[in-house]
């Protein structure tokens, strides 16, 4: 048994079989074989190896004519993998002596090779390693033919593991059979993180490279609270971990029971705690864990994995699906964010040379240059808006002429309803994300144009500090503690109040309990969070008092490091936590 780290982003356990995606989505099962079968299983393995040695050796050929003899030398180091006595030796004596199968075998051989090559030193023989996965790859092809199994026709749960995982892939994942997942790469507030929590299954990502480690069917433990992954584990940590998993269960169902009891503070403050949505299917799991409404659908979502264009009907019923979950409470739509690490597989040619993405064209830019895009989207909104209390919320806004220029072809969209007799709804509300360093430094004067501000603390974090919110290597400098973000948090709280509209935190910050009690203090009233944290935070807002959050934000504004902030957050923290939680 061993665990490793990463940064946990969707809470929960899973426990299941690995499913090491990036070896050609190959799955091998850990299985075993009768002694009686060794040899027949030997020979199908010695064949399968011949095979691929055979197809090492034309790809040389090929390559020699081609490219010349220096090009065809990479697939001599290939074929003398293949034909390496020792590691053939190894692999038939794990089917006979301890009677694996030879796909299990082989994977398990070569990928012990391969970390045998990492670990000695030598960046050369380090990317060495990437031989031996090729290798592995075809080897598997050989010998699993066509049983192999692809992510998007698993039949059996799974725990998905691999290098990284874009949103796009991340939206397709299966929910019936995909567990947990965990990848190398990727940070606390990336959109395969939200993702994750969208699809309500523990995860993990940020762990660095570890998938030399595992092979296909090793058994895993995905402990999405604290961050840990733990492969091959003993039977009295699977003893551990499923008792987690009950009390989990029945913690859930006694918070479930107070999903109706609105959030409010101890002394009578009523806070408004809104959910997060990525897809319409969630506004039913925000409704049924008592949300006051939708504070924010990330509406691009609709993009992600569509293999066609959307039309202004496709934008209407999922507009609508979501609108009727909440016909008399607030429903955020907010135009498309794409660009930056959600691309659309029909628009990859918009965004292919960009070269920082995060500051590159993003979001309302996008809108703002395509217009027949944004302008369809809008003109669903202001229809679907007829049947409920929509608002509509800019994105990435940085400066007045940009906000006054959306603003503008808003009015023209509802002009061309009109003209055109289409019913709709004139007033809707017309908002704005805080989630760019202008924005927030300026925030009264923005404050005055629009209805209402929402905070992006995702991308807020990452804009004043200078780190990707998606790269685990700056994971240090991303912090939602550091005393830079709390002064521009308290800024935009205070420029809301001045000007007398709403203000509500929809970033990541909002759904981490240790926060609450700090941006309450701080004077806000309205929190929009991931789906699966409503009843936790509603249950901790009625445990708290006005006073003690407004001590908490006095007292973390105090403080010179993040790191301080953090750890007074986090003592503070257990006192309003619900019963089995603390
Ligand atoms: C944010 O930036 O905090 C936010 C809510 O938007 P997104 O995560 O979609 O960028
Ligand atoms: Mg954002």
């Amino acid at each position: 048994m061993h665990v490793k780290n990463g940064i946990a982003v969707s809470p929960g356990i899973a426990i299941g079989p690995a499913f090491v995606l990036g070896v050609e989505d190959f799955r091998v099962p850990q299985n075993y074989v009768s002694v009686a079968a060794a040899d027949s299983e030997i020979t199908r393995l010695r064949c399968a190896l011949d095979n691929v040695a055979a197809e090492i050796s034309a790809n040389e050929a090929l390559a020699a004519q081609h490219l010349g003899k220096e090009y065809a030398a990479i697939f001599g180091a290939h074929l003398q993998f293949v034909r390496d006595p020792k590691l053939v030796a190894e692999m038939e004596q794990r089917i006979r002596t301890l009677h694996h199968s030879p796909e299990f075998a082989a994977t398990q051989v070569l990928r012990r090779f391969a970390r045998e090559l990492q670990h000695l030193g030598n960046q050369y023989l380090a990317e060495r390693a990437t031989d031996i996965f090729d290798l592995e790859r075809s080897l598997l092809r050989h010998l699993l033919g066509e049983q192999r199994e692809e992510l998007s026709h698993l039949t059996t749960s799974v725990i998905v593991l691999a290098h990284n995982l874009t949103p796009s892939e991340t939206a397709n994942l299966n929910r019936k059979f995909v567990r947990g997942f965990v990848t190398e790469v990727g940070g606390s507030t990336s959109h395969t993180a939200i993702l994750a929590g969208a699809l309500e299954i523990p995860a993990i990502v940020g762990v660095g490279s570890f998938l030399t480690d595992i092979a296909g069917g090793d058994l895993i433990i995905v402990d999405g609270d604290q961050g840990k992954i733990i492969i091959n584990p003993d039977d009295q940590t699977i003893a551990l971990y499923q008792a987690a998993q009950a009390r989990s269960r029945t913690n859930t169902a006694s918070l479930q029971a107070r999903t109706d009891v609105p959030a409010e503070t101890r002394d009578g403050t009523r806070i408004a705690v809104y959910g997060n949505i990525e897809f319409p299917d969630e506004a039913e799991h925000c409704r049924t864990r008592g949300a006051d409404g939708i504070g924010l659908y990330r509406t691009e979502f609709l993009y992600l994995g569509a293999t066609r264009e959307r039309s202004e009907e496709d934008h209407f019923e999922a507009y609508s699906k979501v609108i009727r979950n909440f016909p008399n409470q607030p429903v955020v739509i907010r135009t498309l964010d794409l660009g930056a690490d959600k691309v659309p597989g029909a628009l990859q040619e918009v965004f292919r040379d960009i070269t920082n993405p995060e500051l590159g064209l993003r979001s309302i830019r996008v809108s703002l240059e395509y217009l027949g895009l944004f302008r369809t989207q809008l003109r669903a909104i202001l229809r679907a808006a007829t049947e409920g209390d929509v608002r509509i919320m800019f994105p990435l806004i940085s400066s007045l002429a940009e906000l006054r220029q959306a603003k503008m072809v808003l009015a023209d969209v509802l002009e061309d309803l009109e003209e055109q007799g289409i019913p709709f709804r004139r007033d809707v509300p017309v908002g704005m994300m805080v989630e760019v360093p202008s924005v927030a430094l300026l925030a009264e004067e923005f404050a005055r144009e629009v209805d209402f501000f929402s905070v992006g603390t995702n991308d807020l974090i990452q804009y004043v500090l200078a780190a990707d919110r998606s790269d685990p290597s700056v994971a240090k400098y991303y912090n939602a503690a550091d005393p830079a973000i709390l002064l521009l948090l308290r800024r935009i709280f205070a420029a809301g109040a001045k000007v007398g509209i709403p203000v509500s935190v929809c970033g990541q910050m909002a759904s981490d309990p240790k926060f609450v009690p700090l941006l309450i203090g701080m004077g806000l009233r309205q929190l929009s969070v991931t789906p699966q944290s409503i009843p936790t935070i509603k249950e901790m807002i009625r445990n708290m008092t006005l006073a003690e959050a407004e001590d908490i934000a006095n007292r973390a504004s105090s403080m010179e490091l993040a790191r301080d902030v953090e750890f007074f957050l986090r003592g503070e923290l257990r006192r309003f936590l619900p019963d089995g939680q603390a």
